[in-house]
Parts: structure tokens; C-alpha cells; sequence
């Protein structure tokens, strides 16, 4: 095997190693809420990919909603929290579609958060998940955008968890738009983008991949 196979493994791989983790540990190198943070670097098909995710309170920290849409299940696991509506030690599996928020009570405490392992199966082939937004006042559908996680820049040296770009381009597109929903008339608030991690994710992909190849490049 290659010295990059490893990174690329599924669990069926003979080259893929075990690997020990902190979890609580983890969460220094997370870039904001929600962020779904591979533990370990195998994403391949077959894998189990167990996700860290928190979400802190303060900060002008916001509260928001957003839908997920997913063609395979979910698992979250609750590690510890405070002032949540979440409980350590909770187990949720998730439907196909199911509203995601900060899941704090008050997102202006500072102490307030909530630390979460979400674990996302990923299967054989094109993967669908989707990104939806709803109105504040009606519930009507205002936004959507799916996409095959699968598919993402070609990452030769790190791999990219690539449902986080999905996210970070729906927000984008989301905010472009006129947030208008078309049943009662309401704009929608802004997403906080910046409040989340999704997009600084990807951009640190692609910059941890670059930064390599220059190096190897130079053939140093
Ligand atoms: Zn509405």
C-alpha cells in the first residue's frame, strides 16, 4: 500500500490502524458550532464515521434551525453539556429529516454548551443529504439544496468530510438569497454563517492540502 492509503481506508483495509482519541480533547481543534469534526481520518465507503460537534453559548452567539435531510441514518451521543436541552449520556438516532439547532437553553450564557458525537454510516455509492430552511413564522419550506456527499475537490494528501461543504454552500446560497418566504411574505434572518464551522472546515482542507503539495513539490 501507499503511504497515503491509510488516510483513504475503509474498516475492510488492511492497511487502516486503530487510532486513540480524546474526544474532549478534540474540541480545541474544532473551528465552531456544529462543525462535525471527523474523529479519525477514514471516510470511505463502509465507514463509520464518528463526528465531534459542540455548540457554546455567549460570545453573541446566535440561536438557529436549519433541517437536515439524510438518505442513511444518524446516531448522536451526548458526552456532557450544560444548560442544554440535551443530556449527557443521551442516545438519539435521527430520522431522514430531522430540524437541527445549538440545542442550548439560553445561547446569551457563556457556561452554557453541549458536546455531542454524531455517527454518520457512509454506504456504497452516491450519498444524498440536504440542507433545508424553513420560515420562522409559518413553516414553509424557503430554501433547499442537496447534494451527493461523495463528490468534492479531489483531496490527495487529507480527506475531506465533504457533507460540511454542503452546508457551507447552502448558507451562502441561503443568505444571497432573498430569504423571502413565498407563502406569508416573511425574510428570514440571515443563517450565522461565521458562527459556524462548515466553511472554515473546508477552506483548512484545502489549505492543509495545498501546503503539502508545495512542500512536496519542492521535493524537501
Ligand atoms: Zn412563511
Amino acid at each position: 500500500m501507499s503511504a497515503t492509503t491509510p488516510w483513504f481506508g475503509t474498516p475492510r483495509d488492511p492497511g487502516v490502524v486503530p487510532i486513540k482519541k480524546n474526544l474532549f480533547e478534540e474540541v480545541i481543534h474544532a473551528t465552531g458550532d456544529l462543525e462535525l469534526v471527523p474523529v479519525f481520518p477514514y471516510l470511505g465507503d463502509g465507514a463509520i464515521v464518528p463526528c465531534l460537534s459542540y455548540a457554546m453559548g455567549g460570545g453573541g452567539a446566535k440561536k438557529f434551525q436549519f433541517f437536515h435531510a439524510n438518505d442513511v441514518p444518524e446516531v448522536m451521543i451526548c458526552l456532557s453539556e450544560h444548560n442544554s436541552a440535551l443530556r449527557a449520556g443521551m442516545l438519539m438516532s435521527f430520522p431522514d429529516l430531522h430540524g437541527v439547532n445549538n440545542f442550548l437553553k439560553d445561547v446569551d450564557d457563556e457556561d452554557a454548551y453541549m458536546l455531542v458525537v454524531v455517527a454518520i454510516r457512509m454506504r456504497e455509492g452516491a450519498q444524498h443529504e440536504g440542507f433545508l430552511m424553513r420560515c420562522r413564522e409559518c413553516n414553509e419550506p424557503v430554501f433547499r439544496l442537496d447534494r451527493d456527499i461523495k463528490e468534492g475537490p479531489e483531496r490527495p494528501y487529507y480527506p475531506e468530510f465533504y457533507a460540511l461543504r454542503l452546508y457551507a454552500d447552502a448558507v451562502d446560497q441561503f443568505n444571497a438569497s432573498d430569504r423571502t418566504c413565498a407563502k406569508c411574505g416573511t425574510v428570514q434572518e440571515p443563517f450565522p454563517q461565521d458562527q459556524l464551522g462548515w466553511k472554515r472546515y473546508a477552506r483548512q482542507v484545502e489549505l492543509a492540502n495545498r501546503a503539502r503539495a508545495a512542500v512536496e513539490a519542492q521535493g524537501v
